[in-house]
């Protein structure tokens, strides 16, 4: 009887929501396991393992009879697809997988940010023939995501070529291991933080132990990626989690950012143009009941219980939208928060040309003590480039000279203010990007947990001053990210920075 019910609302979920059949049965089997879970009696409790169990099996005979988005792909393997969503990418994560080239996507999509959290080479292959590459399942290959190749079949010079960049890479890594778990200065004795962004409680669990000096992004979007949002304790157990595993040290939660590339399957959107249409903040806003009011709650009664939790927003593009979120803490605070101006740290992520340009207002509305440059988001918006599409790539670059000029202008405004600045764009997990993030006066990157090492690393050949007052003047007055980068790549071989790449 179990099995049958828990069949049938899969299947109605796989119709109504377009969503694989493993993934409905997961979903209907937690729906079904919390309810136990919350019983009272002993009895009913541990039937839950026999739910379980049930939905295993379930799962194990679709994967079995190939009824699946995915066949089980061998632990080492690479996959080659046509699109795959943030949740697919997760599943395969679990699955071992060692690389993933997609033929549409970008390289800043939350795909890549999940395969690059997860240390997992990650290409984008336009042209790729999918037709094709069906003939060379099961055969050797070559991914290389730092220089963009991969080598199907490598004949002999290549597979030499590649052991010798392989022993080098390795030789680096070894390098650079022993300066993840020490605190990073530059030359001038400038303290730089260097924290990690993760996407879920494992991630954190992998990051707390990869010597970062917190969490500067919790991306809490795939809680939502289910059937419905999270409930009130979902989110509290998920925050105190997080919050325990870093304890002395901050945790930077992001309000769900959804919408655009994070679609909902129970919030039909159907917009023209969903990046500049209803998301982060916008979306929170407008579903205040369903969406924003049991986050805000769990997120305030963890502040009341661990102090070293901040709550940032996403995608604000008017100051008035920061007095709304204020008007709404003051609707659900209890008894959690006296007087939240005091007791809780509050910033906006900079991601749109307007939040750049508005830090005086922002910072006078007395709410914000931080800001979080996100520069995925920044750069599409700046350069008007759609920062998924695969073909408007070579268009898109986080070190364009517009993009390093607005950072700069909301990095001077915030001093200013003072304001505290991290990045938490993908920009601040590479190598090459630090010299120039250094230079503009940043003092806090977070970044994925594979890089911390050598972001540290490069850290502690660089001098603040000198960037500060010879390479960014001159960056600044490049009009091409070309120059841009040979210009950053030059200077760090001066200074004696091994390159990854
Ligand atoms: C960003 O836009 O830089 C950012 C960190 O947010 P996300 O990549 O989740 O949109
Ligand atoms: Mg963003």
């Amino acid at each position: 009887l179990i099995a049958e019910t828990i069949t049938n609302e899969a299947l109605e979920l796989v119709k109504s929501n377009k969503v694989c059949g493993e993934f409905a049965v997961k979903v209907i089997y937690e729906r079904y396991s919390e309810m136990l879970r919350q019983s009272k009696s002993e009895l009913i409790a541990l039937r839950e393992s026999d739910l379980k169990s049930i939905a295993s099996s379930l799962i194990e005979n679709i994967l079995r009879h190939g009824d699946s988005t995915f066949k089980t792909i061998p632990s080492g393997g690479i996959v080659v697809a046509d699109e795959l969503y943030p949740i697919e990418m997760l599943k395969l994560v679990g699955q071992g997988i060692k690389g993933i080239v997609t033929k549409k996507g970008g390289i800043t999509s939350h795909v890549a940010i999940i395969a690059r959290n997860n240390g997992i080479p990650y290409l984008i292959i336009p042209e790729i023939d999918l037709n094709q590459i069906k003939n060379y399942e099961n055969h050797y290959a070559i991914l290389d995501s730092l220089n963009g190749k991969f080598i199907i079949n490598p004949d002999e010079e290549s597979s030499k070529t590649y052991n010798s960049i392989l022993a080098r890479y390795m030789k680096v890594q070894e390098v650079v291991k022993r300066y993840a778990f020490m605190e990073a200065f530059t030359i001038d004795q400038d303290r730089i933080h260097v924290l990690c962004n993760v996407s879920n409680i494992e991630e954190a669990r992998v990051a707390s132990t990869a010597g970062c000096d917190g969490v500067g992004l919790f991306r809490v979007e795939f809680l939502y990626m289910s059937e419905k949002p999270p409930n009130y304790e979902t989110l509290y157990n998920t925050f105190e989690k997080l919050a325990a595993l870093f304890k002395n040290k901050p945790v930077i939660v992001r309000a769900p950012d959804l919408g655009a590339d994070k679609p909902l399957p129970y919030i039909k959107l159907e917009e023209p143009n969903p990046f500049l249409g209803l998301r982060g903040i916008r979306l929170l806003l407008e579903y205040q009941e369903e969406l924003f009011k049991p986050f805000i709650k769990a997120f305030l009664a963890i502040a009341n219980k661990f102090n070293n939790v901040k709550l940032m927003f996403p995608m604000v593009s008017k100051v008035k939208e920061i007095y709304e979120v204020v008007e709404l803490i003051e609707k659900v605070k209890d008894k959690y928060v006296e007087d939240f101006r005091k007791e809780l740290k509050l910033g906006v992520m900079i991601e749109t040309p307007a939040a750049a340009l508005m830090i005086d207002k922002l910072a006078e509305t007395g709410y914000i003590s931080f800001i979080s440059i996100g520069t995925n988001d920044l750069t599409q918006y700046v350069l008007a480039v759609d920062r998924t599409n695969a073909k408007l790539s070579r268009l898109y670059s986080e070190i364009n000279p517009a993009v390093l000029r607005l950072i700069k202008i909301a990095v001077d405004q915030a001093r200013r203010y003072n304001i505290g600045i991290e990045v938490c764009g993908e920009i601040a997990s590479k190598q090459y990007a630090v010299p120039i993030l250094l230079g503009l006066n940043i003092k806090e990157l977070s970044v994925n947990p594979v890089v911390v090492g050598i972001i540290k690393y490069t850290i502690s050949k660089l001098s603040s001053k000198n960037l500060e007052n010879e390479l960014i003047p001159e960056l600044l007055r490049l009009y091409d990210e070309a120059e841009v980068l040979s210009k950053t790549k030059h200077y760090l071989r001066k200074v004696g920075v091994e390159l990854l790449s």
